[in-house]
């Protein structure tokens, strides 16, 4: 049999429906593939054997009794940790819920077993998914399959390089600021943000509650939109959760490998025009436009001007969301607890806990968020960033006036070497500069592989108006019918 972890969800999903492969072999190859390269590689935090084997004989059993198997059915997938599955680890990166076992799964995770996809385990992330490199993983940073001295972006560099090396064929990644997108971009690999309430954050460890968005992550465009089919749509137990289909999303990957773009307009945004990013990323991005318009899309300019105010508004408005939701983490309900030895004070066992338990890049999220909601300052802060926010809507607004999708490149850079901008936390924020608009919208976005830089992955985005995510997959589908997936050097 070739070997099952360079295929697609796709082929291997049609391997086991045939009865080519039994999903235990399937799921056996990707687990010899995670023995083999995650020391170095460092995708995972937890990798659950004995489940996935267990979900696999299950797939196998239904497929032997012959009852129907979904699209996904024994097809491995790996987790960010910001998402609960019962009774498995579940940490978001941090000291403070080391092992903790949460005793419930979330929607994502109850929808992927419904499914019959297999879990693999649990991978690396920036600490409470803040950050681009998951150099603030409490556990130490994952390397870049393309190159193992650089980062492979964040939040979830853990999961897209989970797919670049070959350890699993799809990933699950959770979505604030780009944590989908910009590690999709430095890998390789694709990554999609649905949009806002297009999936279901019940389970999903809160970081900015108004703009998290788990979503999928994939080799090719097709196997994204097969995931994303799999866990979307509404949910009830998400307050925030659209009560309405998932927008054909599967179909839309088919039609648009034809490559036939006729008549789609594509906007360009004026005020993404390469200020700011490598002129090798702007190269790429401009080679890939080239290669859309040949497939009959047609470029319009559009200009957002108050998308240059994104990045400021978004470390208001996701700083002061995280300092409400992490007072949570008291050292009481859950995880971690320092100092409760009878001599101190239940006040003095919180804040140890949270000293202890925080990395820098948290408490720093946690005072600015603070500040800027205390009073006298709201107004000042994280009013005048809900503004900002609306002008921001406005402008995707009357952009899609104009062109059916906005595209840009997905982040200013190329992957980045370890260490070279967690001095300056400005430098690390630069990363989202072109994804982040995206989230205070709403709408959905993806990153599709367009090409190299100084032989490094570079992500072409395509933004799409609320609820027609169909869209970026069709254009995405077709970008990809022509650039093809990246391989990166074997490891
Ligand atoms: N890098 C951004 C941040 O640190 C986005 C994170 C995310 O999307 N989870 O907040």
């Amino acid at each position: 049999m070739a070997d099952v972890t360079r295929m697609t969800a796709t082929e291997i999903a049609a391997l086991i429906a045939g009865g080519e492969a039994s999903a235990v072999e399937v799921t056996q190859a990707h687990l010899d593939r995670i023995a083999a390269v995650d020391d170095r590689v460092h995708a995972f935090l937890h990798v659950d054997s004995d489940g996935a084997l267990e979900a696999a004989r299950a797939v196998d059993a239904k497929r032997a009794a012959g009852e129907e198997l979904g699209p996904l059915a024994g097809v491995p997938v790996a987790v960010k940790d910001v998402l609960t599955a019962k009774g498995v680890p579940t940490t978001v990166g941090s000291k403070i819920l080391q092992g903790w076992r949460p005793p419930y799964d979330s929607t994502i995770v109850r929808r992927l077993r419904a499914a019959g996809t297999v879990m693999l385990g649990k991978t690396n992330m920036d600490e409470f998914a803040m950050g681009s490199s998951t150099e603030y993983s409490a556990y130490g940073p994952t390397g870049n399959p393309w190159d193992l001295s650089r980062i492979p972006g964040g939040s979830g560099g853990g999961s897209s390089a989970a797919l670049a090396a070959y350890e699993a064929p799809l990933a699950i990644g959770s979505d604030t600021g780009g944590s989908i997108r910009q590690p999709g971009a430095v890998t390789g690999t694709v990554g999609a943000k649905p949009t806002y309430g297009g999936t279901s954050r019940y389970g999903l460890v809160a970081f900015s509650s108004s703009l998290d968005t788990p979503g999928p992550c994939a080799r090719t465009v097709l196997d994204a939109a097969l995931l994303h089919e799999v866990i979307g749509g509404h949910d009830p137990r998400d307050s925030t959760s659209i009560p309405a289909p998932v927008p054909d999303v599967v179909a839309a990957a088919r039609a648009g490998a034809g490559g036939d773009l006729t008549g789609v307009r594509l906007g360009l945004v004026t005020e993404f025009s390469g200020e700011g990013a490598e002129p090798g990323v702007m190269a790429a991005f401009r080679d890939a436009v080239d290669a859309l318009t040949k497939l009959g899309a047609e470029v319009v300019e559009v200009s957002c001007p108050h998308f240059q105010y994104a990045l400021p508004a978004y470390y208001l408005i996701a700083p002061s969301e995280c300092s409400s939701n992490l007072a949570r983490f008291d050292g009481v309900r859950f995880g971690l607890r320092v100092g409760d030895d009878g001599v101190h004070s239940l006040e003095e066992v919180m804040s140890l806990t949270r000293d202890a338990g925080f990395g820098p890049e948290v408490k720093r999220r946690i005072m600015l968020g603070t500040y800027a909601l205390s009073s006298g300052y709201y107004d000042a802060y994280y009013g005048q960033a809900q503004k900002v926010r609306t002008l921001i809507t406005r402008d995707f607004t009357a952009a899609f006036e104009q062109a059916d999708v906005l595209i840009s490149p997905t982040t200013p850079f190329v992957a980045f070497p370890f260490g070279s901008r967690t001095s300056d936390p400005y430098q690390m924020y630069l990363a989202d500069l072109f994804t982040i608009p995206t989230n205070l919208y709403g709408g959905p976005g993806i990153s599709v592989p367009c090409g190299l830089s100084e032989g490094l992955p570079v992500g072409l985005q395509i933004m799409a108006p609320t609820m027609a995510d169909d869209r970026m997959y069709r254009v995405g589908a077709a970008l990809e019918s022509v650039i093809g997936t990246l391989t990166p050097p074997e490891l």
